[in-house]
């Protein structure tokens, strides 16, 4: 995500914990009707329960109006509180057994899910609550299937991987995706719309471009031109590969700047903005850097969101200095350095490690950015280049595919290069004196 362009980064305050049972997989079938901007889905979760006494369990649901929930052919009790959607489960589950829930749905347009009907666009943003029900807790992962009915014409892009070619009649065609990681349920999403597509094979994955008219299968390859070279240079600088077949870049109409499981979406105006200076790739490297930081290696709560973004807002300056060389990159840390100023002056400092995420203010949101990729900045000075780089190659491979803490971080960092960062941190991120 983007702070840059005023992204609202609310999180669910009440991000839901699951206790006592375990979600696996969501299986989504979702129906856009761009012509009252609303939607229909039937959501399947498939779950096991390992306490036998459980009474109920929470999804976050947004808006959502919840129609039915079925657990197998029984119906079940619901209740709708706030946000959330309470499914009042059967006596004597049975622990560890396989169990499968389907909620049938409907939802109207939000900034959770929006509609352009000049385009025939419709695509999600944060959070996906606003669009399915599940949980948004980021330390949660299930794998994810998305079946969408379309009108025909429209391309589609969704995580992971396109199943099979779009079938049906004229009127309603299906696009099936499928993402086997399990993955936090931030990162589910899809956009669908009349795009011209661009295809290319960079090593190993296959990269995919899309944006509306004006963009064109000839300019859509300048717009996305150092994609190639951005993976390299993350999968180098983690020593992991990029984990997909495919990464796909979809330029949307209206605002857009957010990653997501195999895919990131930017605002049409990024595409015009590349085209008409070539270097102005800040959005495209942020966005590419979170398919490691962020989507590989997932902040356990937003408490510690900065790890998300601090790093990956790092990372877009370490690509900049590859890609430009030391004085693009040392423009980018005296910016942030001068927003930290700016912030600290006016008493708005704070640790790093917010004691929540509820109400991030601006000022709060610049500090996991800025702040945070200053303080990533200030420990590559203080470790020195070679440990350095060794130690966040080391934090990303051991904790590839997991949640982390900031207290991780360190602990990747101190035992990779022997070094003793304690003061560092209790200066830098926790605000702490001596
Ligand atoms: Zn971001």
């Amino acid at each position: 995500m983007a702070a840059l362009l005023g992204w609202a980064l609310c999180v669910a305050p009440n991000a839901l914990a699951q206790t006592g049972w375990h979600v696996q997989h969501f299986a989504l079938q979702l129906e856009p009707h761009f012509e009252t901007r609303s939607f229909t889905g039937a959501l399947a979760m498939d779950f096991t329960v390992q306490d036998s006494a459980l009474q109920y369990l929470d999804l976050d649901a947004g808006d959502l109006q919840v129609a039915r929930v079925q657990l197998g052919t029984a119906i079940l009790a619901f209740e709708r509180n706030a946000k959330q959607l309470r499914i009042l489960l059967p006596k004597g589950l049975a622990t560890g057994i396989p169990l499968k829930i389907t909620v049938a749905y409907e939802g109207k347009a939000s900034s959770g899910l929006r509609f352009d009907a000049d385009t025939q666009q419709v695509a999600t943003a944060f959070s996906t609550s606003l669009w399915t029900p599940c949980l948004d807790d980021p330390a949660v992962r299930a794998s994810f299937a998305l079946a969408l009915g379309l009108p025909s014409g429209v391309l589609s892009v969704g995580n992971g991987e396109r199943v099979s070619e779009p079938t049906g009649t004229d009127a309603k065609v299906q696009h099936v995706w499928q993402l086997d990681t399990p993955m936090p349920s931030y990162l589910y999403g899809f956009a669908a719309g009349r795009f011209a597509q661009a295809r290319q094979i960079a090593g190993a994955t296959a990269l995919e471009f899309f944006g509306p008219a004006p963009f064109t299968p000839q300019t859509l390859p300048q717009v996305f031109a150092d994609t190639a070279d951005m993976l390299a240079f993350y999968a180098e600088k983690a020593g992991v590969a990029y984990p997909l077949p495919a990464y796909r870049q979809v330029l949307l109409s209206g605002p857009a700047a957010q990653e997501m499981a195999g895919f990131s979406v930017m605002g049409v105006r990024y595409g015009t903005r590349v085209l008409a200076n070539p270097q102005a790739i800040w959005l495209g490297a942020h966005e590419a850097a979170h398919q490691w930081w962020g989507n590989g290696v997932t902040n356990r709560s937003w408490r510690h969101f900065w790890l998300n973004e601090g790093i990956a807002t790092f990372m877009t300056a370490a690509y900049l200095e590859h890609r430009f060389g030391a004085e693009e990159y040392q423009d980018q840390i005296e910016a942030a350095r001068t927003k930290y100023a700016a912030l600290k002056e006016a008493g708005l400092d704070r640790s790093l490690v917010f004691p929540d995420w509820d109400a991030p203010t601006a000022a709060d949101r610049s500090l996991v950015y800025d702040k945070g990729a200053l303080v990533v900045h200030e420990l590559r000075q203080f470790m020195g280049e070679a440990r350095f780089w060794k130690g966040l190659r080391d934090y990303t491979r051991t904790h590839w595919g997991q949640s982390v803490e900031t207290a991780d971080f360190q602990r990747a960092m101190e035992s990779s290069s022997g070094m003793d960062l304690r003061v560092f941190f209790k200066r830098w991120v926790y605000l702490q004196s001596e």
